[in-house]
């Protein structure tokens, strides 16, 4: 496994949420971090059909345009009465011509569920992969995951996307609700972190 040496990490996502929990879980590693957003690039197509394949072609694509090692975070939430829907497609749920409405989004989804009256627990499970990626090609893949099940009404104000309808399992507030210091030690991105940190910050 490829240890990262440099001083500086891209972050390859244009995700106000996902950077800003990034940034955090790199808090202690003293990286100078910058985003692709900030550095102006444009986000690749997502044309894969797995977490992994996204992840990879995001990271390579900044790391190319950087020239400095870049983290990629491909994630969405697979809910399991619905085949694993929205699973790689879950931004896209929220696409809007006036940018994304993750309310309307989780409506879907619970429409979806009640249609098919699917029985309770109506169990799912966010994702996450890592893509650790360096400009000569190579890459580190992590993946991550955390269990839980779909609730409805929507609650909580914290935290992003689905993050309402979550409720992780063995706890009694969702993802919206939860303290995000909490969120940060028990998320799918959490899970994926620790492995990407033994694995290359070691
Ligand atoms: P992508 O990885 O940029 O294709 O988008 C993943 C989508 O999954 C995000 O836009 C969010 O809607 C959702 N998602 C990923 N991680 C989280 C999370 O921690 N909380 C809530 N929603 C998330």
């Amino acid at each position: 496994m490829r240890k990262f040496s440099e001083s500086t990490l891209v972050i390859a996502t244009h995700n106000a949420g996902k950077l800003r929990e990034i940034k955090e879980l790199l808090l202690p590693f003293g990286t100078n971090v910058v985003s692709a957003g900030e550095l102006g690039f444009d986000e690749p197509e997502e044309t894969e059909d797995t977490f992994t394949g996204n992840a990879r072609i995001k990271a390579h694509y900044a790391a190319q345009k950087s020239g400095f090692p870049t983290l990629s975070d491909d994630s969405g939430i697979t809910v399991d009465a619905l085949d694993g829907a929205p699973g790689v497609y879950t931004a896209d749920w929220a696409e809007t011509e006036n940018g994304r409405d993750f309310p309307m989004a989780m409506t879907k989804v619970w429409n979806l569920l009640e249609d098919k009256n699917a029985p309770e627990p109506r169990t799912a499970a966010f994702n996450c992969t890592l893509c650790l990626a360096w400009p000569d090609g190579h890459d580190e893949i992590f993946e991550g995951r955390v269990e839980g099940r779909i609730v409805w009404p929507m609650r909580g104000k914290l935290g992003f996307g689905f993050d309402p309808i979550f409720l992780p399992k063995g706890k009694t507030e969702t993802f919206g609700e939860m303290d995000p210091v909490l969120k940060k030690e028990i998320s799918h991105r959490a899970d994926a972190f620790a492995k990407l940190v033994s694995g290359c910050f070691a």
